[in-house]
């Protein structure tokens, strides 16, 4: 089977200080799988890794391969044609677009019909939006984009409970219903128990082994 991301032996120092110890994780399409771990894990940090965002401030290695190729070397733009798609925690819309207009972007305007609530909005600029209007605006463009491989930091962080289920259910149902591979960081793990197909728990950026949720 093809997996969809698969990383390896991933370190990351700041400075002096190693904050990812050769970290290992593999994504199959088709699954939910959820990154937990208390704050300062290092959940950001992998993620940041695997879509190419690592700062400049961040000395990295590793092994990455995305949809079967090997895929370290590459910048983020390539990364996201081989079809990763990510969600960072902050500066995720085009604050000076329309939330039509973001969605637009990313192909993602049917995000409408499961999301009246953004359709609501739709002339409005992101960058006025509140920090969860802007954080269901991010995840809709990625959940109803073309990514096949979507990572998402917190997608539910600032969300009313009722909408964080139904987020978290859109994001199951687009990893077990449309073949994608869904991984997100999270760090309430009861959260995202019943959502989730595997869980990941990253305890001071250490060596991760997958619990079938
Ligand atoms: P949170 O849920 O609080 O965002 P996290 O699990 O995502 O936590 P990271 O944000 O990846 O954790 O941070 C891991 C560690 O790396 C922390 O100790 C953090 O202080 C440190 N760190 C993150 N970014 C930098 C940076 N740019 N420079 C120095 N240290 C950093």
């Amino acid at each position: 089977m093809r997996l969809a991301l698969a990383c390896d032996g991933v370190r990351v120092r700041y400075g002096g200080i190693e904050v990812l110890h050769g970290v290992r994780l593999s994504l199959a399409y088709g699954t939910f799988s959820a990154l937990v771990g208390p704050n300062g894990a290092g959940k950001t940090t992998l993620l940041d890794w695997c879509a190419g965002a690592a700062g400049e401030a961040s000395a990295t290695e590793g092994r990455l391969w995305l949809d079967g190729r090997a895929a370290a070397a590459w910048p983020a733009a390539r990364r996201a044609s081989a079809g990763l798609r990510y969600v960072p925690f902050e500066r995720n819309v085009f604050p000076g677009l329309s939330v039509l207009d973001n969605l637009r972007a990313c192909g993602a305007t049917a995000a409408f019909s499961r999301f009246p609530e953004l359709e609501a909005l739709s002339s409005r600029s992101a960058g006025v939006l509140s920090g969860g209007e802007r954080q269901l605006l991010a995840v809709a463009g990625a959940l109803f984009g073309r990514g096949r491989i979507l990572l998402l930091d917190e997608p539910t962080h600032g969300l009313a409970p009722g909408l964080a289920d139904r987020v978290l259910a859109e994001l199951a149902s687009a990893a077990r219903d449309d073949g994608r591979a869904v991984l997100i960081a999270e760090p309430q793990q009861e959260r995202i128990a019943d959502h989730a197909d595997f869980l990941w728990p990253l305890d001071r950026g250490a060596r991760l082994t997958a619990i079938g949720a």
